[in-house]
């Protein structure tokens, strides 16, 4: 059960937290989000975090990585270069899901972590940052982790204690990085040591490339200008709320639905 300094995002929060497009706006000003994710072997998490940013509010996503041939089919709407270098100036970065553990990843992982830009760090980036800590020192910009529960055990050394929130806490204190601890119970810690619960979770959510959909749609969220706290709460809280929608289209629920339904979960909320 949630310790009562637990907060419990809601509706309410996340319509208050949203950036709504002015008319003085256009692409650049409602953000660029760049997507260093996927690779020849792993094209689908290129094209699920990217089908996961174009749902959320930011103007422009583009996408660094080997898949870009895949990205291009799926989503026209994307701009796809070779590496995080070439994509220009991006206002928040995800890197990690399906984009390899070797040299090559490495590279394009310190590519995007030197850049001022907030970060979502998920999947190949964790175990990356795991073998090499150093990589995230030194950064003044915000990174938010995203780890299951394997992940958070190889980042921490030790499997997350039962009391999620101090867990999460725990690693976002020690990293000085926003944690997203993932599972039924879906928690975020701040470095400060402040912990939100989501409370749309689903076992429909547990599905392959499920993660990938919901970090694409977290680094929309830091493009638009959301802190890194706050954007990992919504994008939870709406990951939730899309599964509920895609459920009540689909017998099954596939991590490409989740995408889908993710702009019905917001129109729910704002
Ligand atoms: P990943 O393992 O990276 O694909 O992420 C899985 C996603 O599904 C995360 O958003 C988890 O919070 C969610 N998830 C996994 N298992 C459950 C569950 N039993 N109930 C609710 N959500 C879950
Ligand atoms: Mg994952």
């Amino acid at each position: 059960d949630p310790h009562p300094a637990v907060r419990v995002a809601s509706e309410s929060d996340l319509a208050h937290w949203w950036h709504r497009p002015g008319p003085d706006d256009d692409k650049y000003t409602r953000g660029v989000v760049g997507v260093a994710a996927g690779s020849e072997r792993y094209p689908g998490a290129a094209v699920l975090a990217t089908g996961g940013a174009l749902a959320g509010p930011a103007g422009y996503v583009r996408y660094a990585g080997a898949a870009g041939d895949y990205v291009r089919r799926s989503h026209p709407e994307v701009v796809c270069t070779p590496t995080v270098k070439e994509a220009g100036r991006v206002q928040a970065w995800l890197a990690g899901p399906g984009f390899g553990t070797d040299e090559a990843a490495l590279g394009e992982l310190r590519s995007v972590l030197v850049s001022p830009a907030p970060v979502v760090l998920d999947a190949d980036a964790l175990t990356l940052i795991g073998e090499y800590p150093s990589v995230l020192t030194q950064r003044d910009a915000p990174v938010v982790l995203t780890p299951h529960d394997r992940e958070y055990e190889r980042l921490y050394g030790s499997p997350p204690s039962e009391d999620r929130g101090a867990a999460a806490a725990a690693l976002a204190k020690r990293l000085n990085c926003t944690v997203l601890l993932k599972g039924h119970h879906t928690v975020v810690a701040a470095s400060d040591g402040t912990v939100w619960a989501n409370p749309t979770g689903r076992p429909q959510l547990a599905t392959a490339g499920s993660g990938d959909v919901l970090a694409g749609f977290m680094a929309s969220l830091l493009a638009s200008g959301m802190d890194g706290v706050r954007a990992a709460v919504a994008a939870a809280f709406l990951h939730g709320r899309a599964g509920g929608v895609a459920a009540r289209e689909h017998r099954t629920v596939t991590a490409s639905d989740l995408a889908r339904a993710l702009p019905a979960a917001v129109g729910e909320v704002l």
